[in-house]
């Protein structure tokens, strides 16, 4: 495969960007080689600037479940693109949008729009901070809740893969209220409680962890979570950057049937453009600014391109149940192949989100995730992306599936991944 145009881009782009790259993990630091820059891409497939064309597993790390340029997305941001990129001024098309998550997700009673997913967590702890007066969160270790100081500690995403899952450049005073459980383990959180009565403001948690390859929730761990903050007075927030609108129109919350106080959106939510947005119950967001004294704003939020895209995205996926008893299909199909090539590696899977760990032991926190072999890792994305198939160039993420993706994408994928587990050793 030539990657000869890659190579110069990014031979110039490490004078500009550090790394040559504006998020981590693009940079392929952890599978070694020449990131792949990309030209285009349409449906199901990316093309590189060498004219190679993959299959692509990445979808922009989740927002493209439609498949990339989906026409009625490119159709309603080229639309609003003609009256205005931006106002920083209240529009229709923020309330239609902030009336369809409602309508899916109806725990989010009231909302907030942001730009990032990063954004969206780090405002949703400022809330529960605010209304319960208290300080100190508890989040899991290899969950990864964007990039916010107090949220660096024990991260999952870029984070682990670069192997600074506590950042540099974090004052210890911005994380000392930051206190680490272990996914799944109901233990480590009820000795926290118990440490720590009467101060724990809330707990943070992916629903189903999906930063350090994908972790399940255990049967019964979500609804401990939900029972132990309740008992304590806490806010139980669900970061559904991932999960939202991609477990089912309900989210994580609707897959499981449990409640989070507040929830956190991103990625799926804006169709592909920037955007985040927390929200939950009432009261906890009546303290947010203006109506409450917990501060949080933004030049760009509600963006109407984005909230566009973003009303564009929701109306085909509330179309009806297809799309995700497809992507489910998808799901089995290509775990079916992961568990017959790979037997002993680890398949976890919830819903269409799923990850292969090279390890025997299996997989349900953040120390058995570090188990796998990332240099047996990095030898088999590489022999997939020689072979036309775009993954995640880290161990510690999932493979996204969309709409886009036909059968003649499964077969192929199928295929390729038999030959892998027979070829890299
Ligand atoms: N929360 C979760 C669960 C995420 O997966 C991510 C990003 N992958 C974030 C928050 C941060 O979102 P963003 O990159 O949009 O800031």
């Amino acid at each position: 495969m030539k990657l000869d145009e890659s190579k110069i881009l990014y031979d110039r782009s490490r004078e500009v960007f550090p790394g040559g790259v504006n998020s981590p993990v693009r940079a392929f630091g952890s599978v070694g080689g020449t990131p792949v820059f990309v030209k285009r891409a349409s449906g199901s497939h990316i093309y590189d600037e060498d004219g190679n064309e993959y299959i692509d597993y990445v979808d922009s790390w989740g927002p493209c479940i439609l498949g990339h340029g989906c026409e009625p997305v490119i159709r309603a941001v080229q639309e609003a693109c003609a009256d205005g990129l931006s106002f920083g001024a209240p529009t229709r098309k923020e309330l239609t949008l902030g009336e369809m998550i409602k309508a899916c997700l109806p725990s989010m009673e009231m909302m907030r729009m942001v730009s990032s997913g990063t954004e969206a967590v780090m405002s949703a702890i400022r809330a529960a901070r605010g209304y319960t007066g208290r300080n100190k969160i508890i989040k899991f270790k290899g969950c990864y809740h964007g990039h916010s100081d107090g949220l660096l500690v024990k991260a999952g995403s870029g984070a682990l893969t670069g192997s600074a899952p506590d950042s540099a450049g974090v004052p210890r005073s911005y994380t000392k209220h930051t206190l680490l459980a272990d996914y799944n383990s109901r233990e480590s959180v009820t000795r926290l409680f118990g440490q720590h009565p009467g101060k724990i403001a809330a707990v943070v948690v992916e629903p189903v962890a999906a930063n350090m390859g994908l972790v399940p929730p255990q049967p019964g761990f979500l609804e401990f979570l939900r029972e132990i903050t309740t008992r304590n007075g806490a806010v139980l927030i669900f970061d559904e950057v991932i999960t939202g609108f991609r477990m089912g129109l309900g989210g994580a919350q609707g897959y499981y049937h449990v409640t989070p106080d507040l929830t956190t959106l991103g990625k799926i939510v804006g169709g592909g453009m920037p955007m985040g947005v927390y929200g939950g119950r009432r009261e906890i967001m009546e303290a947010v600014s203006p109506l409450g004294k917990v501060y949080q704003a933004g030049t760009l939020s509600g963006n109407p391109i984005a909230t566009a895209a973003g009303i564009a995205t929701l109306k085909i996926l509330m179309d009806g149940p297809e799309l995700y008893e497809e992507l489910n299909a998808k799901a089995d199909r290509l775990t079916a192949a992961l568990a017959a090539a790979l037997p002993k590696a680890q398949v976890n899977r919830a819903g269409s989100l799923f990850s292969v760990f090279f390890t025997e032991q299996p997989v349900t926190d953040y120390e058995s995730a570090l188990t796998s072999d990332t240099g047996l890792y990095g030898r088999y994305f590489h022999y997939l992306l020689e072979n036309g198939i775009y993954t995640a160039p880290s161990q510690f993420e999932i493979l996204f599936l969309s709409a886009a993706h036909t059968e003649e994408d499964m077969e192929k994928t199928c295929r390729v991944i038999e030959a892998a587990a027979r070829e890299v050793k």
